[in-house]
């Protein structure tokens, strides 16, 4: 090939043709695209111990890649809820295939975010129908700006997005277990699901429960710090004192754990609401530590108690 008919080639429009040829190079250039967090979350993703714990009734949780992932195994093949980071998947496969034989049929996701979905293009190639709720599907399918991280998300590959939607509500009875399904008001994004598992009395909250750490809140895709508390009355409301509930990020957690939480949140929100109803900015806010009582233990994780801060400010 000359140097002209090269340039011609790859300048004109049936360059993709030659994608499979030249793939090292396109997936380079596609992986260039992501932003920091996701190249990053990637990397760390790529040797992160998955950890299984058994809850009840047939089902699990498998941490460790991204946010909680759910499993009910069974006849009716692998339901699962969240894919965890890619770079992860091979761990994540040992995981499922400890647990029983069957292939993955279907994937819920609890929201868009990417360490929710980066899982969902290998996991709908080994069989999986992927559902949500359908703001879940269009936001997968564009290009997403998260101004908190100052990160631009590009579309997610053909083969991640959801196929399965609804609006509300959905329930649908696989290996034996009645799932059901709810969309919150926005919350954490304007995309967040819960999933309750009848039988087995476990929820699967998504982001609208961080346990035991600040909440990260994302205002670019419909999230606010009211949404989060009325997402956990929702909870504490269809909940009882022995559910096992799955939090989006952090220890498989109680009712009596969602209540403290719920509490952080509404105290953090009625102070900063009432500095900023007396004109204080947000660097006085931060300043006079609100929440100095909670920051040692609930700032530890992935929020710093400044960011959280701000966040809870933005909203009110
Ligand atoms: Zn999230």
């Amino acid at each position: 090939m000359t140097m002209i008919s090269r340039r011609g080639f790859l300048g004109s429009a049936t360059a993709v043709a030659g994608a499979a040829w030249m793939s090292p190079r396109v997936l380079f250039a596609q992986e260039a695209q992501q932003p920091d967090v996701v190249i990053n979350g990637r990397k760390a993703a790529a040797t992160a111990k998955i950890t299984t714990q058994k809850l009840r009734g047939g089902v699990y949780a498998l941490m460790g890649s991204g946010g909680n992932i759910a499993v009910l195994p069974g006849p009716d093949g692998k339901v699962l809820v969240d894919s965890g980071i890619s770079t992860s998947r091979p761990q994540i496969l040992d995981a499922l295939n400890a647990l029983s034989a069957e292939p993955i049929t279907h994937l819920i996701n609890t929201h868009w975010h990417y360490d929710h979905t980066d899982g969902n293009e290998w996991m709908h190639a080994a069989g999986a129908t992927i559902i949500a709720q359908e703001k879940c599907k269009a936001r997968l399918s564009s290009v997403q700006e998260m101004k908190a991280f100052g990160a631009t998300f590009p579309a997610a590959p053909k083969g991640a997005v959801p196929t399965k939607t609804f609006g509300e509500k959905d329930r649908t009875k696989l290996n034996g277990v009645t799932l059901s399904m709810a969309h919150y008001e926005p919350a954490h994004t304007d995309t967040d699901i819960s999933i309750w598992f009848a039988e087995a009395d476990v929820l699967h909250t998504g982001d609208t429960w961080f346990n035991g750490f600040y909440p990260f809140i994302d205002y670019s895709t419909g999230g606010n710090i009211n949404g989060m508390i009325e997402a956990a009355d929702r909870n504490l409301a269809t909940t009882g004192p022995d559910t096992i509930i799955i939090p989006g990020h952090g220890p498989i957690g109680n009712k009596k754990q969602l209540q403290e939480y719920r509490n952080v949140l509404v105290e953090a929100r009625d102070k900063v609401a009432n500095m900023k109803q007396q004109g204080k900015t947000l660097a006085d806010v931060i300043a006079a530590k609100p929440t100095a009582q909670y920051d040692a233990t609930w700032g530890a994780g992935f929020m710093k108690p400044e960011v959280f801060l701000g966040l809870v400010y933005q909203g009110v």
